[in-house]
């Protein structure tokens, strides 16, 4: 008993079923996703950067503003308490006048050393020359009062001489009167300058804001836009990524994931997409073989034990044709109709189980395609359809596997295309030295659903039809490296390609 182990089991060709992988079909460009999101987050970064560097500009330059702001107050004060000063000094050199001795004159001396030091803090902070020149004007003004305080006014006071001290006093009200005009002046000029400086302060904080709302509101916005885009150039391609994945864990190999993303996040999608239908194909192919291997095996088991008493069948049945007449004849003609039928049964379960045993050749595949036309001819298979036989090609093949092959798929040609129609037999070598022989028929071809399942064992249109040449054509075509394709074919009717691969070194050699 053969072939136990199945279709897949062992070959005998050296060849093993074919095992879909996934190939790398295309590098992914460097990060281009990645480099987006930087991009984008090296923008939104920047955007703040330069809100903030911006930000602080002005905040400095509105600490800048309030301090001069301050200074320019210092000084008007410093100015005012000037003026009071020097009415204070006066006043005591009223005092010292109306009183007619020296009380005052202590007094005078501590006003004075105020009005200096005034003076002097004031020149320190006059800005420009008219100013300096003002606190000039102070500043001899004051010596001047002070030095007619004491070297005019005092000694003629005590000497109380009514006349110099009146004189004394015209002299001192004048400069008491130049340092207060000076000192006005001065303080008018200093509010003058905070009230350009308020101005300024107040065009800078409206600036400011204006500018702080277009920031937030630009930085808010564009934020919001690099969210988006995140969401499309990411979060969503990895969402549908992971439906996809979770499709896939339910069972569901039809499932696909939209590749429209530009980046890697679509040729993942891509990739994805191609696994599954590896996945899908060899998952199919797999069912095929263990179907296959499964049929084998039984059939294997039960091959010798059915063929024995089908051959003993067929003995007494011919045995017994040769003596009846009549209507028993044709009985007996049907039993043994039946019985070759169940031979061919068992003889195709036989072949799924041991699709490819035996030693490789190399075969003129243009002989052998006719060797095959003649015999059918021979054998009345083809009636009066017309066989052309084209090309030519040499294999490395198993003979007898080989022109299994070929005699179901002339046979199934023929039959489809019935009385008067043609077949063709086209027989190519590629430029790698892979080979292929095509059957087309001038029949009605296939429909959708008879071309999915046409390799199928048992599968068959045909009242007498057994339904297994095409399944096991397919294995030996498979245990040879092969395969069988089926499609539309150049005389309207279906074509079968047996598609054969090149010879190894080692054939080659041997060629
Ligand atoms: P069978 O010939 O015993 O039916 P096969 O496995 O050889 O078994 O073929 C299976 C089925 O494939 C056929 O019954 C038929 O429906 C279809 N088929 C095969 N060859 C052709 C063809 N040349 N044109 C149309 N249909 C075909």
């Amino acid at each position: 008993m053969n072939g136990a182990g199945g279709v897949f089991a062992d070959t005998g060709s050296g060849h093993d079923a074919p095992v879909p992988c996934i190939q790398p079909r295309m590098r992914p460009s460097a990060g281009s996703t990645t480099r987006k999101l930087l991009l984008a987050f090296g923008a939104l970064v920047a955007l703040f950067a330069a809100a903030s560097g911006f930000a602080l500009g002005r905040l400095s330059d509105i600490h800048e503003g309030s301090r001069t702001l301050r200074e320019a107050g210092g000084r008007v004060r410093d100015a005012l308490e000037l003026a009071t000063a020097v009415r204070d000094e006066y006043a005591h050199l009223a005092h010292t006048v109306i009183l007619g001795n020296a009380s005052h004159v202590r007094f005078h001396s501590e006003a004075r050393a105020r009005v200096e030091a005034l003076t002097r803090k004031l020149w320190d902070q006059a800005q420009d020359a008219e100013e300096r020149a003002w606190v000039a004007d102070i500043r001899e003004s004051g010596d001047a009062l002070d030095r007619l305080y004491r070297e005019s006014l005092l000694p003629a006071v005590l000497a109380k001489d009514q006349g110099a001290v009146t004189a004394a006093h015209g002299h001192a009200l004048e400069k008491v009167n130049i340092i207060q005009a000076r000192a006005d002046a001065l303080a008018s000029r200093f509010d003058a300058s905070i009230g350009r400086f308020e101005d300024h302060v107040a065009a800078v904080e409206r600036a400011s804001f204006r500018w702080a709302l277009l920031f937030l509101g630009g930085a808010t916005l564009f934020a919001a836009g690099v969210g988006v885009y995140i969401g499309n150039s990411v979060a969503r391609p990895v969402a549908r990524l992971s439906e996809g994945a979770a499709r896939l864990s339910q069972g569901d190999l039809r499932t696909r994931i939209p590749e429209d993303d530009p980046g890697e996040l679509g040729q993942l999608a891509a990739q994805f997409n191609r696994m599954m239908e590896a996945v899908r194909t060899h998952q199919e192919q797999w069912v095929q073989h263990e179907k296959l291997a499964g049929i084998g095996r039984l059939a294997a088991g039960v091959a010798h034990e059915i063929n024995n008493p089908l051959g003993v069948i067929l003995g007494y049945v011919r045995l017994l044709q040769r003596k009846a007449e009549g209507g028993l004849a044709e009985d007996l003609k049907v039993v043994e109709e039946e019985a070759m039928r169940c031979q061919d049964i068992v003889e195709g379960l036989l072949d799924l189980s041991r699709p490819g045993r035996g030693p490789l050749e190399r075969v003129p595949l243009r002989e052998a395609c006719e060797d095959v036309v003649g015999r059918l001819r021979e054998a009345a298979r083809l009636g009066d359809v017309r066989v052309s036989v084209e090309g030519e090609a040499a294999a490395w093949v198993q003979p007898p596997r080989l022109r299994q092959v070929l005699l179901n798929l002339v046979k199934n040609a023929a039959e489809a295309a019935g009385e008067g129609g043609s077949v063709e037999v086209r027989i190519e070598a590629g430029g790698d030295g892979a080979t292929s022989v095509a059957v087309s028929d001038s029949g009605p071809g296939m429909t959708p659903e008879e071309r999915a399942r046409l390799f199928e064992p048992f599968f068959t249109t045909k009242p007498t039809g057994t339904g297994l040449g095409l399944a096991v054509s397919q294995a030996i075509a498979e245990a040879h490296g092969g395969r069988i394709e089926a499609d539309t074919g150049p005389l309207g009717g279906a074509r079968f390609t047996l598609r054969l691969p090149p010879p190894t070194r080692a054939q080659e050699a041997l060629s």
